[in-house]
Protein backbone atom coordinates (compact mmCIF):
# COMPACT_ATOMS: atom_id res chain seq x y z
CA UNK A 1 0.00 0.00 0.00
CA UNK A 2 1.58 3.46 -0.77
CA UNK A 3 1.27 6.33 1.59
CA UNK A 4 -0.11 8.59 -0.86
CA UNK A 5 -3.55 10.31 0.01
CA UNK A 6 -6.44 9.03 -2.00
CA UNK A 7 -6.62 11.55 -4.36
CA UNK A 8 -2.68 11.21 -5.28
CA UNK A 9 -3.58 6.98 -5.54
CA UNK A 10 -6.46 7.62 -7.80
CA UNK A 11 -3.78 9.19 -10.53
CA UNK A 12 -0.38 7.48 -9.03
CA UNK A 13 -0.92 4.02 -8.36
CA UNK A 14 -0.85 0.95 -10.31
CA UNK A 15 0.97 1.24 -13.38
CA UNK A 16 4.73 2.44 -12.97
CA UNK A 17 6.21 3.20 -16.27
CA UNK A 18 10.31 2.63 -16.27
CA UNK A 19 12.91 3.67 -18.00
CA UNK A 20 11.77 4.76 -21.53
CA UNK A 21 8.09 3.25 -21.44
CA UNK A 22 4.79 4.48 -22.45
CA UNK A 23 3.64 7.56 -19.68
CA UNK A 24 0.18 6.09 -19.94
CA UNK A 25 -1.14 2.79 -18.57
CA UNK A 26 -0.99 0.85 -22.02
CA UNK A 27 -3.66 -1.37 -23.64
CA UNK A 28 -2.00 -5.08 -23.59
CA UNK A 29 -4.51 -6.37 -26.02
CA UNK A 30 -3.37 -9.88 -26.47
CA UNK A 31 -5.57 -12.95 -25.25
CA UNK A 32 -2.01 -14.72 -24.39
CA UNK A 33 1.64 -14.47 -23.24
CA UNK A 34 4.95 -15.96 -24.46
CA UNK A 35 7.52 -17.55 -22.77
CA UNK A 36 10.95 -19.12 -23.47
CA UNK A 37 10.58 -22.60 -21.94
CA UNK A 38 7.60 -24.58 -21.61
CA UNK A 39 9.17 -25.35 -17.97
CA UNK A 40 8.18 -21.98 -17.05
CA UNK A 41 4.55 -22.08 -18.76
CA UNK A 42 4.34 -25.67 -16.43
CA UNK A 43 5.21 -23.25 -13.46
CA UNK A 44 2.70 -20.68 -14.15
CA UNK A 45 0.23 -24.05 -14.53
CA UNK A 46 1.18 -25.13 -10.85
CA UNK A 47 0.62 -21.97 -9.18
CA UNK A 48 4.56 -21.76 -8.11
CA UNK A 49 5.87 -18.87 -10.79
CA UNK A 50 3.17 -15.52 -11.11
CA UNK A 51 3.15 -14.06 -14.35
CA UNK A 52 0.10 -14.15 -16.89
CA UNK A 53 -0.37 -16.67 -19.38
CA UNK A 54 -4.04 -16.41 -20.72
CA UNK A 55 -6.40 -13.00 -20.52
CA UNK A 56 -9.00 -14.84 -18.74
CA UNK A 57 -7.40 -15.57 -15.78
CA UNK A 58 -5.62 -12.10 -15.56
CA UNK A 59 -4.03 -9.43 -17.89
CA UNK A 60 -1.31 -6.91 -17.66
CA UNK A 61 -3.55 -4.00 -18.32
CA UNK A 62 -6.39 -5.28 -16.13
CA UNK A 63 -3.37 -6.07 -13.57
CA UNK A 64 -2.43 -2.38 -12.97
CA UNK A 65 -6.00 -1.23 -12.20
CA UNK A 66 -6.35 -3.61 -9.96
CA UNK A 67 -3.31 -2.60 -7.79
CA UNK A 68 -5.02 0.50 -8.08
CA UNK A 69 -8.56 -0.65 -6.57
CA UNK A 70 -6.58 -2.40 -4.04
CA UNK A 71 -4.40 0.36 -2.82
CA UNK A 72 -7.72 2.78 -2.84
CA UNK A 73 -9.36 0.31 -0.73
CA UNK A 74 -6.10 -0.58 1.38
CA UNK A 75 -6.50 -4.53 0.41
CA UNK A 76 -4.13 -6.98 -0.27
CA UNK A 77 -5.57 -8.05 -3.78
CA UNK A 78 -8.25 -7.21 -6.17
CA UNK A 79 -9.74 -8.68 -9.24
CA UNK A 80 -11.83 -7.15 -11.73
CA UNK A 81 -14.88 -8.87 -13.44
CA UNK A 82 -16.98 -8.14 -16.50
CA UNK A 83 -19.80 -6.56 -14.50
CA UNK A 84 -20.89 -6.10 -10.98
CA UNK A 85 -23.11 -8.80 -10.81
CA UNK A 86 -19.75 -11.26 -11.40
CA UNK A 87 -18.21 -9.60 -8.48
CA UNK A 88 -21.27 -9.76 -6.07
CA UNK A 89 -21.74 -13.18 -7.79
CA UNK A 90 -18.11 -15.01 -7.19
CA UNK A 91 -17.75 -12.91 -3.45
CA UNK A 92 -19.82 -15.33 -2.39
CA UNK A 93 -19.25 -18.76 -4.62
CA UNK A 94 -15.77 -18.23 -3.30
CA UNK A 95 -16.74 -19.27 0.33
CA UNK A 96 -20.19 -20.77 -0.46
CA UNK A 97 -21.56 -24.38 -1.81
CA UNK A 98 -24.90 -26.24 -2.01
CA UNK A 99 -26.05 -26.50 1.30
CA UNK A 100 -24.97 -23.27 2.73
CA UNK A 101 -25.75 -20.39 3.63
CA UNK A 102 -25.76 -16.40 3.75
CA UNK A 103 -26.96 -13.45 5.43
CA UNK A 104 -28.29 -10.31 3.79
CA UNK A 105 -29.53 -7.14 4.82
CA UNK A 106 -32.63 -6.62 2.13
CA UNK A 107 -31.87 -3.34 1.49
CA UNK A 108 -29.07 -3.88 -1.15
CA UNK A 109 -29.23 -3.67 -5.00
CA UNK A 110 -32.20 -5.14 -6.24
CA UNK A 111 -29.82 -6.91 -8.69
CA UNK A 112 -28.01 -8.62 -6.12
CA UNK A 113 -31.57 -9.45 -4.44
CA UNK A 114 -32.41 -10.98 -7.36
CA UNK A 115 -29.07 -13.11 -7.81
CA UNK A 116 -29.27 -14.44 -3.70
CA UNK A 117 -32.97 -14.91 -3.78
CA UNK A 118 -33.56 -16.51 -7.67
CA UNK A 119 -30.16 -17.69 -8.82
CA UNK A 120 -28.06 -18.79 -5.97
CA UNK A 121 -31.37 -20.66 -4.35
CA UNK A 122 -30.86 -22.56 -7.77
CA UNK A 123 -27.89 -23.61 -7.11
CA UNK A 124 -28.52 -24.59 -3.45
CA UNK A 125 -27.25 -21.83 -1.74
CA UNK A 126 -29.59 -19.92 0.42
CA UNK A 127 -30.14 -15.95 1.35
CA UNK A 128 -31.47 -15.07 4.58
CA UNK A 129 -32.33 -11.41 4.50
CA UNK A 130 -32.99 -9.38 7.75
CA UNK A 131 -33.69 -5.93 8.42
CA UNK A 132 -31.94 -2.72 10.05
CA UNK A 133 -35.44 -2.98 12.15
CA UNK A 134 -34.76 -6.75 13.43
CA UNK A 135 -33.45 -7.34 17.09
CA UNK A 136 -29.91 -8.39 17.78
CA UNK A 137 -31.58 -11.63 19.21
CA UNK A 138 -34.00 -11.42 15.66
CA UNK A 139 -30.63 -11.35 13.28
CA UNK A 140 -28.89 -14.01 15.68
CA UNK A 141 -31.61 -16.71 15.17
CA UNK A 142 -30.55 -16.19 11.09
CA UNK A 143 -26.88 -17.92 11.87
CA UNK A 144 -26.32 -21.31 12.08
CA UNK A 145 -23.17 -23.42 11.67
CA UNK A 146 -24.04 -23.65 7.73
CA UNK A 147 -24.05 -19.83 6.92
CA UNK A 148 -20.92 -18.19 5.60
CA UNK A 149 -21.08 -14.68 5.01
CA UNK A 150 -23.02 -11.18 5.70
CA UNK A 151 -23.33 -9.00 2.99
CA UNK A 152 -24.60 -5.38 2.75
CA UNK A 153 -24.11 -2.29 1.02
CA UNK A 154 -21.86 0.88 2.15
CA UNK A 155 -25.26 3.50 0.69
CA UNK A 156 -27.77 1.52 -0.36
CA UNK A 157 -29.30 1.68 -3.89
CA UNK A 158 -31.66 3.14 -4.18
CA UNK A 159 -32.95 3.38 -0.38
CA UNK A 160 -29.78 5.53 0.40
CA UNK A 161 -29.50 3.35 3.72
CA UNK A 162 -26.26 3.86 4.94
CA UNK A 163 -24.95 0.66 6.53
CA UNK A 164 -24.25 0.36 10.11
CA UNK A 165 -20.91 -0.87 10.10
CA UNK A 166 -19.84 -1.32 13.45
CA UNK A 167 -23.21 -3.15 14.59
CA UNK A 168 -23.15 -5.69 11.52
CA UNK A 169 -19.29 -6.41 11.29
CA UNK A 170 -19.80 -7.33 15.15
CA UNK A 171 -22.52 -9.56 14.83
CA UNK A 172 -20.78 -11.12 11.30
CA UNK A 173 -17.81 -11.33 13.37
CA UNK A 174 -19.22 -13.11 16.38
CA UNK A 175 -19.98 -16.06 14.16
CA UNK A 176 -17.01 -16.33 12.76
CA UNK A 177 -17.86 -15.26 9.25
CA UNK A 178 -16.83 -12.58 6.99
CA UNK A 179 -18.38 -8.92 6.18
CA UNK A 180 -18.59 -8.82 2.37
CA UNK A 181 -19.56 -5.05 1.57
CA UNK A 182 -20.69 -3.51 -1.50
CA UNK A 183 -19.40 -0.11 -2.15
CA UNK A 184 -20.31 0.93 -5.32
CA UNK A 185 -22.30 4.16 -3.83
CA UNK A 186 -19.71 5.29 -1.48
CA UNK A 187 -16.25 4.97 -3.53
CA UNK A 188 -13.16 4.16 -1.24
CA UNK A 189 -13.09 7.84 -1.63
CA UNK A 190 -16.06 8.32 0.56
CA UNK A 191 -15.90 5.23 2.92
CA UNK A 192 -13.03 2.37 2.97
CA UNK A 193 -14.95 -0.61 4.70
CA UNK A 194 -12.07 -2.46 5.59
CA UNK A 195 -11.31 0.32 8.44
CA UNK A 196 -14.85 -0.51 9.47
CA UNK A 197 -14.36 -3.99 10.14
CA UNK A 198 -15.61 -5.39 6.41
CA UNK A 199 -13.48 -8.65 5.19
CA UNK A 200 -14.27 -8.19 1.52
CA UNK A 201 -15.72 -5.37 -0.65
CA UNK A 202 -17.11 -5.36 -3.95
CA UNK A 203 -17.98 -2.67 -6.50
CA UNK A 204 -20.08 -2.30 -9.60
CA UNK A 205 -17.45 0.10 -11.63
CA UNK A 206 -20.20 0.86 -13.88
CA UNK A 207 -20.84 3.50 -11.44
CA UNK A 208 -18.72 6.10 -9.98
CA UNK A 209 -15.18 4.18 -10.52
CA UNK A 210 -15.69 4.51 -14.20
CA UNK A 211 -18.37 7.74 -14.29
CA UNK A 212 -18.86 8.28 -17.55
CA UNK A 213 -21.14 5.72 -18.47
CA UNK A 214 -18.84 3.59 -20.86
CA UNK A 215 -18.19 0.75 -19.66
CA UNK A 216 -19.98 -2.28 -17.62
CA UNK A 217 -17.50 -3.44 -14.91
CA UNK A 218 -17.03 -4.84 -11.50
CA UNK A 219 -14.33 -5.74 -8.54
CA UNK A 220 -13.45 -7.89 -5.47
CA UNK A 221 -10.67 -6.45 -2.82
CA UNK A 222 -9.68 -8.75 -0.22
CA UNK A 223 -8.38 -7.31 3.46
CA UNK A 224 -6.30 -9.41 4.21
CA UNK A 225 -7.98 -9.79 7.40
CA UNK A 226 -10.28 -12.39 7.95
CA UNK A 227 -9.09 -15.75 9.74
CA UNK A 228 -10.33 -18.61 6.97
CA UNK A 229 -8.73 -21.38 9.51
CA UNK A 230 -11.82 -20.45 12.05
CA UNK A 231 -13.90 -23.45 12.49
CA UNK A 232 -13.20 -25.22 9.74
CA UNK A 233 -15.78 -23.60 7.74
CA UNK A 234 -13.98 -22.65 4.75
CA UNK A 235 -12.16 -26.12 3.59
CA UNK A 236 -12.00 -24.47 0.30
CA UNK A 237 -9.75 -22.23 1.12
CA UNK A 238 -7.77 -24.52 3.98
CA UNK A 239 -7.54 -27.44 2.67
CA UNK A 240 -6.07 -29.47 -0.52
CA UNK A 241 -7.30 -28.40 -3.65
CA UNK A 242 -7.49 -31.04 -6.49
CA UNK A 243 -7.67 -29.28 -9.59
CA UNK A 244 -4.05 -27.78 -8.60
CA UNK A 245 -2.81 -30.64 -6.69
CA UNK A 246 -3.73 -30.32 -3.70
CA UNK A 247 -2.51 -26.81 -3.27
CA UNK A 248 -3.88 -25.36 0.02
CA UNK A 249 -4.48 -21.68 -0.47
CA UNK A 250 -3.92 -20.68 3.09
CA UNK A 251 -0.70 -22.01 3.14
CA UNK A 252 0.83 -20.84 -0.48
CA UNK A 253 -0.73 -17.53 -0.39
CA UNK A 254 -1.20 -17.06 3.14
CA UNK A 255 -3.22 -13.30 3.83
CA UNK A 256 -4.12 -13.06 -0.49
CA UNK A 257 -5.87 -16.95 -0.32
CA UNK A 258 -9.24 -15.76 -1.07
CA UNK A 259 -8.23 -13.85 -3.68
CA UNK A 260 -5.79 -16.07 -5.38
CA UNK A 261 -8.51 -18.44 -5.38
CA UNK A 262 -11.02 -16.43 -7.22
CA UNK A 263 -8.94 -16.09 -10.03
CA UNK A 264 -7.14 -19.23 -9.91
CA UNK A 265 -10.12 -21.34 -9.83
CA UNK A 266 -13.25 -19.43 -10.45
CA UNK A 267 -12.27 -16.78 -13.36
CA UNK A 268 -10.66 -19.66 -14.62
CA UNK A 269 -14.31 -22.07 -14.48
CA UNK A 270 -16.64 -18.90 -15.32
CA UNK A 271 -14.23 -16.44 -17.27
CA UNK A 272 -16.34 -13.34 -16.06
CA UNK A 273 -13.23 -11.35 -17.00
CA UNK A 274 -12.57 -7.68 -18.41
CA UNK A 275 -11.29 -6.98 -21.31
CA UNK A 276 -8.08 -4.89 -21.39
CA UNK A 277 -9.57 -1.70 -23.28
CA UNK A 278 -12.42 -2.00 -20.53
CA UNK A 279 -9.72 -1.88 -17.97
CA UNK A 280 -8.21 0.87 -19.76
CA UNK A 281 -11.26 3.12 -19.39
CA UNK A 282 -11.76 2.10 -15.77
CA UNK A 283 -8.20 3.69 -14.94
CA UNK A 284 -9.06 6.85 -16.85
CA UNK A 285 -12.42 6.64 -14.61
CA UNK A 286 -10.47 6.46 -11.29
CA UNK A 287 -7.76 8.82 -12.32
CA UNK A 288 -10.31 11.79 -11.54
CA UNK A 289 -12.62 9.67 -9.15
CA UNK A 290 -12.05 11.93 -6.17
CA UNK A 291 -12.18 15.24 -7.53
CA UNK A 292 -15.75 13.59 -9.23
CA UNK A 293 -17.46 11.76 -6.10
CA UNK A 294 -16.87 15.28 -4.34
CA UNK A 295 -18.26 17.42 -7.14
CA UNK A 296 -21.44 14.67 -7.38
CA UNK A 297 -21.80 15.12 -3.83
CA UNK A 298 -21.98 19.35 -3.27
CA UNK A 299 -24.21 19.27 -5.90
CA UNK A 300 -26.27 16.54 -4.70
CA UNK A 301 -26.53 18.53 -1.55
CA UNK A 302 -27.98 21.88 -3.24
CA UNK A 303 -30.15 19.67 -5.18
CA UNK A 304 -31.30 18.15 -2.46
CA UNK A 305 -31.60 20.99 -0.21
CA UNK A 306 -33.38 23.19 -3.16
CA UNK A 307 -36.31 19.96 -3.66
CA UNK A 308 -36.84 19.99 -0.13
CA UNK A 309 -38.20 23.26 0.08
CA UNK A 310 -40.17 23.26 -3.20
CA UNK A 311 -44.12 23.08 -2.40
CA UNK A 312 -44.88 20.31 -5.39
CA UNK A 313 -42.34 17.80 -3.77
CA UNK A 314 -43.41 15.43 -0.79
CA UNK A 315 -39.99 14.46 0.33
CA UNK A 316 -36.61 13.93 -0.26
CA UNK A 317 -33.85 11.41 0.64
CA UNK A 318 -30.58 11.84 0.73
CA UNK A 319 -28.37 11.17 3.92
CA UNK A 320 -26.66 14.57 3.46
CA UNK A 321 -29.88 16.78 4.59
CA UNK A 322 -30.11 17.08 8.01
CA UNK A 323 -33.06 15.87 8.79
CA UNK A 324 -32.03 12.30 7.32
CA UNK A 325 -32.63 9.09 9.41
CA UNK A 326 -29.18 8.41 8.55
CA UNK A 327 -27.50 11.82 8.37
CA UNK A 328 -25.88 11.25 11.65
CA UNK A 329 -24.01 7.81 10.37
CA UNK A 330 -23.66 9.06 7.09
CA UNK A 331 -21.27 11.69 9.26
CA UNK A 332 -19.52 8.86 10.90
CA UNK A 333 -19.06 6.34 8.29
CA UNK A 334 -18.75 8.98 5.00
CA UNK A 335 -15.85 11.10 4.35
CA UNK A 336 -16.55 14.50 5.00
CA UNK A 337 -20.11 13.96 5.50
CA UNK A 338 -20.77 13.60 1.52
CA UNK A 339 -23.32 11.32 0.37
CA UNK A 340 -22.75 10.80 -3.25
CA UNK A 341 -24.87 12.57 -6.29
CA UNK A 342 -27.82 10.15 -5.90
CA UNK A 343 -30.83 11.55 -4.75
CA UNK A 344 -34.32 10.45 -4.50
CA UNK A 345 -37.88 12.41 -3.86
CA UNK A 346 -41.48 11.79 -4.26
CA UNK A 347 -43.68 14.06 -6.07
CA UNK A 348 -46.96 15.21 -5.33
CA UNK A 349 -49.81 13.93 -8.02
CA UNK A 350 -48.26 10.19 -8.19
CA UNK A 351 -47.19 8.64 -11.31
CA UNK A 352 -49.31 11.16 -13.73
CA UNK A 353 -47.24 13.84 -12.38
CA UNK A 354 -44.21 11.93 -11.99
CA UNK A 355 -44.66 11.91 -15.92
CA UNK A 356 -45.02 15.09 -16.66
CA UNK A 357 -41.91 16.03 -14.35
CA UNK A 358 -39.33 13.37 -16.35
CA UNK A 359 -40.52 14.48 -19.83
CA UNK A 360 -40.47 18.28 -19.40
CA UNK A 361 -36.75 17.88 -18.27
CA UNK A 362 -34.37 18.97 -20.72
CA UNK A 363 -30.70 18.72 -18.89
CA UNK A 364 -31.32 15.52 -16.98
CA UNK A 365 -31.91 12.37 -19.70
CA UNK A 366 -33.94 9.65 -18.69
CA UNK A 367 -31.72 6.52 -18.49
CA UNK A 368 -31.68 3.36 -16.72
CA UNK A 369 -28.30 4.28 -15.18
CA UNK A 370 -26.73 6.14 -12.13
CA UNK A 371 -23.57 7.56 -11.45
CA UNK A 372 -22.60 9.46 -14.70
CA UNK A 373 -21.01 12.36 -14.86
CA UNK A 374 -23.97 13.72 -16.62
CA UNK A 375 -27.08 14.61 -14.51
CA UNK A 376 -29.74 11.58 -14.89
CA UNK A 377 -32.99 10.23 -13.79
CA UNK A 378 -35.61 7.75 -13.89
CA UNK A 379 -38.75 6.73 -12.81
CA UNK A 380 -39.23 3.17 -11.86
CA UNK A 381 -43.01 3.19 -11.56
CA UNK A 382 -43.07 3.80 -15.59
CA UNK A 383 -39.71 1.88 -16.03
CA UNK A 384 -38.12 -0.60 -14.03
CA UNK A 385 -41.32 -0.98 -12.27
CA UNK A 386 -44.24 -0.51 -15.10
CA UNK A 387 -45.78 -3.67 -14.82
CA UNK A 388 -46.85 -3.18 -11.03
CA UNK A 389 -50.25 -1.58 -9.78
CA UNK A 390 -50.21 1.47 -7.26
CA UNK A 391 -51.39 -0.84 -4.95
CA UNK A 392 -48.03 -3.11 -5.65
CA UNK A 393 -45.89 -0.41 -5.82
CA UNK A 394 -46.82 0.82 -2.34
CA UNK A 395 -46.01 -2.71 -0.92
CA UNK A 396 -42.75 -3.01 -2.67
CA UNK A 397 -41.98 0.36 -1.05
CA UNK A 398 -41.96 2.50 -3.61
CA UNK A 399 -44.14 5.32 -3.88
CA UNK A 400 -45.68 6.14 -7.63
CA UNK A 401 -44.38 9.92 -7.54
CA UNK A 402 -40.58 8.47 -6.31
CA UNK A 403 -38.17 9.63 -8.58
CA UNK A 404 -34.36 8.94 -8.60
CA UNK A 405 -32.61 11.16 -9.65
CA UNK A 406 -28.43 11.15 -10.26
CA UNK A 407 -26.46 14.43 -9.72
CA UNK A 408 -23.63 15.03 -12.56
CA UNK A 409 -21.17 17.48 -11.86
CA UNK A 410 -22.00 20.10 -14.28
CA UNK A 411 -22.50 23.87 -13.18
CA UNK A 412 -25.72 22.91 -10.08
CA UNK A 413 -27.36 26.53 -11.24
CA UNK A 414 -28.08 24.98 -14.45
CA UNK A 415 -29.12 21.39 -12.87
CA UNK A 416 -31.57 23.78 -10.57
CA UNK A 417 -32.78 25.60 -13.11
CA UNK A 418 -33.89 22.55 -15.12
CA UNK A 419 -35.96 20.92 -12.26
CA UNK A 420 -37.69 24.41 -11.74
CA UNK A 421 -38.88 24.68 -15.20
CA UNK A 422 -39.80 21.26 -14.99
CA UNK A 423 -41.59 21.59 -12.21
CA UNK A 424 -43.20 24.62 -13.33
CA UNK A 425 -45.16 22.48 -15.83
CA UNK A 426 -46.22 20.08 -13.37
CA UNK A 427 -48.01 23.03 -11.13
CA UNK A 428 -51.97 24.01 -11.47
C1 LIG B 1 -25.32 -1.45 -10.56
C2 LIG B 1 -25.03 -2.11 -9.28
C3 LIG B 1 -24.63 -3.45 -9.23
C4 LIG B 1 -24.56 -4.31 -10.46
O1 LIG B 1 -23.49 -3.91 -11.24
P1 LIG B 1 -23.40 -4.08 -12.83
O2 LIG B 1 -22.09 -3.49 -13.14
O3 LIG B 1 -24.57 -3.35 -13.43
O4 LIG B 1 -23.47 -5.55 -13.11
C5 LIG B 1 -24.31 -3.99 -8.00
N1 LIG B 1 -24.39 -3.25 -6.88
C6 LIG B 1 -24.78 -1.97 -6.89
C7 LIG B 1 -24.85 -1.20 -5.62
C8 LIG B 1 -25.11 -1.34 -8.09
O5 LIG B 1 -25.52 -0.07 -8.08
Amino acid sequence: MSSYKIATKCLQSGYQPKNGEPRVLPIYQSTTFKYDSSEEIAQLFDLTKAGHMYTRISNPTVEYVEQKIADLEGGVGAMCTSSGQAASLISVLNICKAGDNIVSLISVYGGTINLFAVTLKQMGIEARFITEEMTEEEINSQFDDRTRLVFGETLANPSLVVFDFERFSKIAHSHNVPLIIDNSFATPILCRPFEWGADIVTHSTSKYMDGHAQVVGGVIVDSGNFDWSVDDKYPELTTPDESYHGLIYTEAFKNAAYITKARTQLMRDLGSTPQPMAAFLLNMGLETLDLRIRKHSENALKIAQFLSQHDLIESVNYPGLKDNPYHERANKYLEKGLSSGVVSFVIKGGREKATVFMDSLELAKIVVHVADARTSVLHPASTTHRQLTDEQLDAAGISPGFIRFSVGIEDSDDIIADLKQALKKCGN
